[in-house]
């Protein structure tokens, strides 16, 4: 409960009708999100089914119906169809979300990471950052917000530092010991060229995201 609360007073914008999901899976959507929406639930979802429950391992997974998702992001803004497993020996809840959203986030990952760009790699005043975004991509996100994210991301550099230089096998650390926080960002947001495919690899390998620093 505590976790929906969070993502509820983090948001200034948009609500995603959603129950307290526990775990979220993130997969390869392989399409856009006009695409992945105008399809529905005819989409073909992974299949969970032979997967162990990730909350007990005591039972596989079982489908469990759709809920509607609100989402904006670059290109889009409106409702998707998200596919749902649960385990019937603990009666939690998998939800299967697709590569373009961030989780517990009504901004998509384009969203979020073009927002910060501007901000860190741009070097724009916050102010402009979210004026040029807008202007730019015609998506709308408060100063609030990307003080928020901005806070996250610089929360979590050292360790998305850390899973990038990893997935790259990169021979110098992405980062240097610099204190200078916005630097580090800089720095770390300026080797990311694929935001989703860069996202999908760090979640896959840590289960966390951009702006999400414990393992979800
Ligand atoms: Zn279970």
């Amino acid at each position: 409960m505590l976790f929906l609360l969070q993502f509820r007073a983090d948001e200034k914008c948009g609500i995603i009708r959603a129950e307290v999901v526990k775990i979220q899976q993130i997969f390869d959507a392989g399409c856009n999100p006009a695409l992945y929406q105008m399809q529905g639930k005819t989409y073909d979802f992974p299949d969970m089914t032979q997967e162990l429950c990730p909350h007990c391992k005591a039972d596989y997974l079982k489908k469990h119906g759709f809920y509607e998702r609100y989402l904006i992001t670059v290109g889009f803004e409106g409702e998707i169809t998200i596919r749902r497993y649960c385990c019937h020996e603990c009666r939690k809840t998998v939800s299967l979300l697709p590569s373009f959203c961030h989780p517990m986030r009504t901004y998509g990952i384009l969203a979020i990471f073009g927002v910060l760009k501007e901000f860190y790699v741009k070097m724009s005043a916050a102010c402009l950052a979210v004026a040029r975004f807008l202007a730019a991509t015609g998506v709308e996100i408060t100063r609030q917000l990307l003080r928020h994210y901005r806070r996250r991301i610089e929360q979590n550099s050292n360790s998305l530092a850390m899973t990038v230089t990893g997935i790259y096998a990169l021979k110098e650390p992405l980062i240097t010991t610099t204190t200078n926080m916005r630097r580090k960002v800089r720095q770390l947001l300026s080797f990311i060229k694929c935001p989703q495919d860069d996202s999908l690899k760090i979640f896959k390998q840590t289960r966390t995201t951009y702006l999400t620093p414990q393992p979800i």
